[in-house]
This record gives C-alpha cells, structure tokens and sequence, in this order.
C-alpha cells in the first residue's frame, strides 16, 4: 500500500500547539495499528538547526544519525517511542542546497531551474522518501498559514494529492480560538480567517483542531460548519491541558483517529488500547511524591519562557521518569554564577531532593557548577550529570578528591597543568585548521557497561539494555565501536567535543572514581561514557545526552534512577530523628 498522507498547518498564531498535535496524530494512528511516521517542515534557510540559538529557537535535537534538527522531532519520538532518522526534518535550505549543487553539476542539462516546478518536486521526492516503508506520514508544516515561506510547502502538498489520489492526502489545520477577557465568549473568526487563508492556497483543511483556554461547545462547532464550510464533526476541541500526554486522548474523545482512518479510507486494523497510557498519566496528575529538583546551569539572557524550551528534553526526561516512580519532579532552575564568587552558597542546594548539570559549552558558570557538584558529592545529594554535566564532575573529583590543583577541562583552561577534559588528537588537528564542523561526536554512540556498575542496573531494570541490543545492528560501524561483550551494550545520543583525557583514568579511579561504560574507538581509544561513585547514594555522570532517547512508555534509566535515589533519600530524611 502506498503511504498516505496527513498534513498538518496551523494558524492565527504561532506555538499554537501543531507538534503536539502531530504527535498525537500519529500516536493514535499507531494505536489503530498503523506503521506511522511524522515528518516537520522547516520553512528556514538554514540547512538544518545544529546552528540556530537555542534561547531562539528551542532546544537542538539530536537524531541517532548524527542530525542537529529541530525540536519537535523529540516531541514525535517522545510520543511514538521509537528513533526517527534526520531525513524527517525538511528545511527550505536543504531543498535549496540541493537544487543548487545539481544545477552546479549540470544535472539540469540546460534547464531554467525555478521555484515551480522544481522547489515543490524536490519537496516531494523529500517527503516520500522519508514516509517510505510507512502506511502514514504526518507532515508537520512549520511555520503558520498567510506566511510567505510556507506557500512552497502547501502548493507541494496540494500537488501530492493530485499524484496520489484525493484519498492519500488528509490535511489538519491547527488553530486558536480567543476568549477575549472583556467580552467573555469563544470567538471563531480568526479561524475563520486562517480556513480562508488555506483556502487561497488550494487547500481545504479536512480537520480543524480547535485550540482554546477551553473546550469547544456545539455552537462553536456549527458556527465554523455554517461559516467556513467544515462539517461540525470535523472541528475537534483541543483545549489547554496540564500535560502534554493527555492531548491524544482528548482528540479519541472526539473520534478524530477513525474519522481520519474514515476520510483515508482506511480500516482500522486493530481496537486501540490506551490502559498502560491512561495508568502513566494518573501516575503523573496524581504523584505520590513532591520533588524539588535544581538544575544548576548557565542562563544568560533568558526570559521565563524560552529557558524551558531550550531543555525541553530534560524537562520530558524528568516528566517520563516521574509517571515511573509516583513523583512530581518541580524544577527550579538554578543559574550556576551566583555559586562564582562565593562557593558556599551551593549549600543552598541542600533545599533540593537531587541536583542536575546539564549539557553546555563555554566557560561562563562553569566554576559555580563545580561547587554545585561539589556540595552534591559531599552531602549525599543525588547528583545527575549531563555531557558538561559529567565532564565537570569530573574536574571537580580530579581536584579535591586526587589533588590534581588547577585541573580543568580544555575547553576553559587550555593551560591547565591538568587538561582532565581534553580534545583528542585527531580533533585538535582539525579545530587548528578551523575545521570545527567536524570535531563534534553526534549522534548514538554504543557503550560497553561494566556488569557490577548502577548504570548497568538501570539500563537492565528499565529493559534498555534488551532494547538496545536489537538497536545496535542497525548502527553504521563507527558508531558502534569494538563492541567487547556484546551482552552489556548500551546507545545513548552525543553532542560534544571534549573526552574525558584517557590518560588521567587511571589516577581518577585509583581514587574511587568509578567508570562505569566506554566506548571503544576501532582505533583502540577508549572514550569514558559513564562515571559514579559507589559509596554515594546517586552520583552518576554520562558523556551523553541521555535525554534524547526518553519516552514517556520507556523512561531514560539514567533519570528513572536518578528520581528514585530522590524519593529514597527523602524518605531516609523523613526516617531521621530531628530532621525534616
Ligand atoms: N562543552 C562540552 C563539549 O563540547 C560539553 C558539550 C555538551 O554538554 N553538550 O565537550
């Protein structure tokens, strides 16, 4: 069966929620027992988001090959639990570039190469090749309906249904509808506007997904049937939720999986059953637990709003870990410059039931989130270190527990008597020749686990271990290394340039340092994945984003234990006389 199609808009305002919704989309479809993929749009020139700020933009999401795209692929993998490849980020750079660099190769044999037809044939040929093997594709089109960029995008669509038929291509168009405070009532008419808006562009949406402060009532629902031409079942009430895992079953509320499955002519091929969800989700609205958990980082120039989405999948990680052991996890963000000057001030941490470092670059609060990690290691604080995270954990070790004075990564001091954190060599050739592009280790990396280690435990408790071994055939070779023992395997996602410096290994574990995984170059270099301590009651490190690869269904076993050694440490402080 060719794959059929769903493409998604949205309108009246930006962020109006058309990721969430094309995740949930998908993750219904799949629960009718589809093969279902989604693909985002990017109307941008940048070739892919491995640039853009993410205080701008959101946070950079890493795909296992190696992709630096948009974050809204981590909602789609988040939702249907499993990798989705780079190729599902289209941007208008790469149609370009590609354009350009065969038109460059003569592959135009003296053509005119101009935006129609060739931009939306290169859009297609895109968009099937990344839905292929698929029954569904959800195509997200970035961006909101009435902008210059995105037109491209809906004329290719549009030409989509006439290659494949009426009944191949869905079309949803995502959009808000206001309360406006001094008039008190549901208003339809910037809907209206933005139907009207795709209109122009050929398209008339087959669904539209109301977003609202509040679900939709029957008159609102006519109101848009009678104005814009849209049977009233076809407008679907998508009202704000607390978290974000209860939109796919708002929209079964209203029978939006078989009434697209019905408008594709599709049957469906087996009765959705949404228990284990439904249980995850109480388990989040309801926790047994109240967790006051730091993340201790460097934020320069963020507002309130973009620091979430700049660690959007820290924040999911912790959410997915939570459903898994009962707890609310609230964070505070905590900016690592105010522990700079005066390093005691990290024993302001002991407010926290555990503490985070997450990924970075620079030098900027680097000081600050080693007294963080510091106070962590000393106190019994469960501590969780990401990339940065666990490389300054390991600067902080090799200083006060080995006695290395001055030891430091690279990255901040390339002086330092103790380069603990370094380059490797190959790569230090190339940052010379400003080379930089090359020297990043992105994408999954697999890792070889020590058997008696806490990491080992989590990945086999969390069934990861057993996940991951199926994965691994599919790795190109670089990515997996010498495998060893191929029974303690594990894949996580990188984005990092700095190693731990193999040759201080030996003296960080004469101390107690406990490296728990590594993975192993076909040259022989062994790089440090993991690190712990085992006389801590959570004090584990990786060279990797762990984050990357957590869903709400399968929790990352990194945050799952992290959260639990939270909840023990709070119930051992409860059990102590004349502690709260
Ligand atoms: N700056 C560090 C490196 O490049 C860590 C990067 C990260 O945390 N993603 O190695």
């Amino acid at each position: 069966m060719p794959t059929k199609f769903i493409i998604v808009t949205g309108g009246v305002i930006s962020g109006v929620g058309k990721g969430i919704s094309t995740s949930s989309i998908a993750r219904i479809l799949q629960e009718y027992g589809f093969k279902v993929t989604a693909i985002k749009i990017d109307p941008y020139i940048n070739v892919d988001a491995g640039t853009l700020r993410p205080t701008e933009h959101g946070e950079v999401w890493v795909t296992d090959d190696g992709g630096e795209i948009d974050q809204d692929l981590g909602n789609y993998e988040r939702f249907l639990g499993f990798t989705l490849p780079k190729i599902n980020n289209i941007t208008t750079g790469q149609i370009y570039k590609e354009l350009i660099d065969r038109e460059r190769r003569g592959e135009f044999l003296g053509q005119t190469v101009e935006v129609i037809p060739h931009v939306p044939n290169e859009i297609r040929r895109r968009l099937m090749k990344a839905a292929e093997g698929y029954d569904i594709a959800v195509v997200e089109v970035g961006g909101t309906v009435g902008d210059y960029q995105n037109l491209p995008y809906l004329f290719a669509a549009k030409g989509l249904e006439l290659e494949l038929g009426a009944d191949h291509v869905a079309t949803v168009l995502v959009t808000y509808l206001p309360v406006p405070g001094n008039i008190g009532e549901m208003k339809t008419k910037p809907t209206q506007q933005a139907i009207r808006m795709l209109n122009e562009a050929g398209i008339f949406p087959d669904f539209v997904l109301c977003r609202a402060p509040e679900p939709l009532d029957e008159v609102r629902k006519k109101k848009l049937e009678t104005n814009a031409n849209i049977k009233a079942e076809h407008v679907i009430s998508a009202p704000d939720v607390d978290s974000i895992y209860q939109v796919p079953l708002n929209f079964e509320k209203e029978q939006l999986g078989s009434k697209l499955l019905k408008r594709l002519r599709l049957a469906a091929r087996k009765q959705p059953d949404w228990s284990g969800w439904k249980a995850l989700l109480h388990s989040i609205e309801e926790p047994k637990h109240h967790l006051k958990i730091a993340i201790v980082g460097k934020y320069v120039d963020i507002g309130n709003y973009t620091l979430i989405d700049s660690y959007i999948s820290i924040r999911e990680a912790l959410v997915h870990a939570s459903a898994h052991v009962a707890a609310k996890a609230e964070i505070a963000w905590v900016d690592a410059k105010e522990y700079e000057k005066d390093p005691k001030k990290a024993g302001g941490l002991r407010a926290y039931a555990g503490v985070i470092v997450p990924g970075g670059f620079g030098a900027g609060g680097v000081e600050g989130k080693i007294a963080a990690v510091r106070f962590c290691r000393e106190n019994d604080i469960p501590y969780l270190g990401l990339c940065y995270g666990m490389q300054l954990a390991v600067v902080e070790f090799a200083r006060n527990v080995c006695g290395l004075q001055g030891a430091q990564t690279t990255e901040v001091d390339p002086k330092t008597p103790h380069p603990v954190i370094d380059l490797q060599p190959a790569q230090r050739t190339m940052m010379e020749q400003s080379l930089y592009g090359g020297t990043m280790r992105l994408g999954a990396y697999a890792a070889v686990l020590k058997e008696k280690s806490k990491v080992f435990g989590l990945y086999r408790q969390t069934s990861r271990l057993k996940e991951d071994q199926m994965q691994l055939r599919k790795l190109e070779k670089f990515r997996l290394g010498v495998l060893g023992d191929a029974t303690s395997v594990v894949l996580e996602r990188h984005r990092h340039r700095y190693e731990v410096n193999p040759g201080y290994v030996e003296a960080l574990e004469k101390h107690g340092l406990v490296f728990s995984g590594y993975h192993q170059r076909d040259d022989g270099t062994k790089l440090m994945e993991y690190i712990e301590l085992p006389d801590h009651p959570f004090f584990v490190g990786t060279q990797a984003h762990p984050e990357f690869r957590s869903r709400l269904e399968k929790p990352s076993p990194l945050f799952y234990g992290f959260l639990r050694a939270c909840v023990d440490a709070g119930k051992r402080k409860k059990g102590r006389p004349g502690r709260t």
